[in-house]
């Protein structure tokens, strides 16, 4: 089996580089297709309150019979909970429904820059359940670095993380080097722009060249980058293809292709005026 690469977060928590997304995956499928996650060898599983199916991922983590040491489980703060006692309460709820006496890192979904909370009342929240010690690592999701400069002068503690959309035709050159600047790892989400970018043909043709699927070419484009990937899919074959980046390797010229591809283009929403609230 593959060896997934750890990677070192900036308070010294380790993250395997490579995980598995459960964003849409029905709640009734979930524990089913984490098990299949964990059997291939996916260790870190990345879930949110507002997917609806922290129950399946714990339920999977569960009946694995893995050490709960071995799993890395990322949840996330729904949007609606951004005040200091919601967000507590919201952590609570988020373990509870995952069964787990600890995350292994808790996340702010969105900035939601248009409600009535501001997100350093949120972020304050993150540091008193990080202090807590349930939770090995806090950080944020969709952040931009105008919203990332206010938490470095308002409050304490540095995000672990910034997961954003990440791939060929969203490459975010500045924001990611802005996180690395200050010690914050980027994570990717939509690495395949949810299957739009894999026919598109300077990626099929390093595909082809490679023997390698379009997915696993940008896959491990993302792996060369540094920035963490955990790519979605119900097939035990498309994940078994997802898991095998680990045993070859881009050129120079290959990696520019495919950062060449940036054309701005976002697959979700547009953090700075996103400020959906589920109902
Ligand atoms: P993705 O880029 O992982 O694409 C998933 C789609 O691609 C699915 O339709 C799947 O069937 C297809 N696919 C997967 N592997 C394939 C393969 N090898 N060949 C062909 N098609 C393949 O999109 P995503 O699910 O939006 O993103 C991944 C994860 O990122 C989510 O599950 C979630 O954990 C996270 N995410 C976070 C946010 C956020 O706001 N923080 C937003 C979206 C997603």
């Amino acid at each position: 089996m593959a060896t997934v690469p750890a990677i070192r977060l900036n308070n010294g928590v380790e993250i395997p580089q490579l995980g598995f997304g459960v964003y849409q995956v029905p709640p009734e499928d979930t524990a089913d297709a984490v098990s299949t996650a964990l059997e291939i060898g996916y260790r870190h599983i990345d879930t949110a309150e507002m997917y609806g199916n922290e129950k399946g991922v714990g339920e999977a983590v569960a009946r694995s019979g893995i050490d709960r040491g071995e799993v890395f489980v990322t949840s996330k703060l729904n949007n609606g909970f951004h005040r200091r006692d919601d967000a507590l309460r919201a952590f609570d709820q988020s373990l509870g429904d995952l069964g787990l006496e600890y995350l292994d890192l808790f996340l702010v979904h969105w900035p939601l820059p248009g409600i009535d909370v501001d997100y350093i009342e949120t972020w304050k929240a993150m540091e008193e359940i990080y202090a807590g010690g349930r939770c090995r690592a806090i950080g944020v999701s969709n952040f931009q670095a105008h919203h990332l400069r206010r938490l470095f002068s308002e409050t304490q503690v540095r995000p672990a993380v910034n997961q954003i959309e990440v791939h060929p035709y969203l490459t975010q050159e500045e924001l990611r080097a802005f996180d690395a600047d200050h010690e914050i790892v980027t994570e990717a989400w939509s690495p395949i722009a949810q299957g739009k970018v894999l026919d598109d043909p300077a990626i099929v043709a390093i595909a082809e060249r490679l023997d390698r699927t379009p997915a696993q070419v940008v896959l491990r484009w993302h792996v060369q980058r540094g920035d963490v990937v955990f790519p979605k899919s119900v097939s035990r074959q498309r994940m078994q293809e997802n898991f095998e980046l680990f045993d070859f390797e881009l050129g120079t010229g290959d990696m520019a292709t495919l950062t060449g591809l940036d054309r701005g283009e976002r697959t979700g929403p547009d953090p700075d005026t996103f400020n959906y609230i589920p109902g």
